[in-house]
């Protein structure tokens, strides 16, 4: 079985990582749709006239590779207003990786976004790895975000109508929900999310960037 919600006992584990966002009274219905892994020109054109449709805002976790091999759709995602954060250079796999090896791959990715004068809102860890002491490195620099909802896009055995069940009933204020805009995930994203989009609107939440 597939876990869309992520248990609180893991969020309490390391309670300095963005899990979802505070709300800011009753009437902040703020939630955060989040892209990983790209920009990928087969699918981040789509999610931008997506969101666009509903005039939504959202967020993208960029690959630093993909941003050189894409450079002008990373500039369109920002000029539409989105947020970009850092998803490293390569999806570099926390547990392959020195310490120090890793915070380089991040800071190189860091410095692209500089090139483009683009403004990290903050780090994703590939694969969500992470442990305590990268966590320390990170943290003075950089806010992290992980996520409420995972809605598992990337599972090319993944059954649409039930994860609208499990996960749209379940959206609230502040959720930070993880889509991708990879090849990979591209069928999948193209039913779910037109559908999410549309649940939230009518549920007058507003989705926004980080
Ligand atoms: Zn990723």
């Amino acid at each position: 079985m597939f876990i869309h919600q992520i248990p609180h006992f893991i969020t309490q584990l390391f309670p300095k990582l963005n899990w979802s966002m505070p709300t800011i009274g009753m009437e902040d219905r703020r939630v955060y749709f989040t892209f990983d892994d790209g920009p990928t020109p087969e699918i981040t054109n789509f999610v931008l006239d997506e969101l666009d449709k509903f005039d939504a805002k959202a967020t993208f976790f960029c690959i630093g590779k993909n941003v050189e091999l894409n450079p002008e759709l990373f500039q369109l995602i920002i000029s539409k207003g989105h947020s970009v954060g850092n998803h490293t250079m390569n999806h570099a796999n926390a547990w392959k990786y020195t310490l120090n090896e890793y915070l380089l791959n991040v800071q190189m990715c860091e410095n692209l976004f500089e090139r483009f004068n683009a403004h990290s809102v903050g780090f994703r860890p590939p694969y969500g790895r992470i442990y305590n002491k990268m966590i320390q490195s990170i943290l003075p620099k950089s806010q992290i975000f992980m996520w409420s909802i995972l809605t598992g896009d990337y599972n090319t055995e993944l059954v649409p109508s039930k994860v609208f069940k499990k996960c749209l009933p379940k959206i609230k204020p502040g959720d930070i929900i993880v889509f991708h805009d990879s090849i990979k995930a591209s069928k999948n994203l193209r039913i779910l999310l037109p559908e999410f989009l549309t649940f939230c609107v009518s549920n007058n939440l507003v989705p926004s960037a980080l």
